[in-house]
């Protein structure tokens, strides 16, 4: 039996809180960098972000 990473139903209701309060997680393999800013797509919520001067990531405007 293998273990593989997988998001829990409570990790999927705390991430959905999580962006709806714009607050998102990157898909870690796909970060790329367009020459201003690091770009990504959330892995909860599919959406388009990018890395904020705080670290945080966020929705693309
Ligand atoms: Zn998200």
């Amino acid at each position: 039996m293998s273990f593989q990473p997988k998001l829990s139903a409570m990790d999927r209701l705390v991430g959905s809180m999580l962006c709806r309060f714009d607050r998102h997680r990157p898909e870690s393999r796909r970060v790329g960098w367009d020459g201003e800013l690091h770009y990504s797509t959330c892995i909860r919520c599919r959406g388009k972000i990018v890395r904020g001067t705080a670290g945080g990531w966020r929705k693309r405007a």
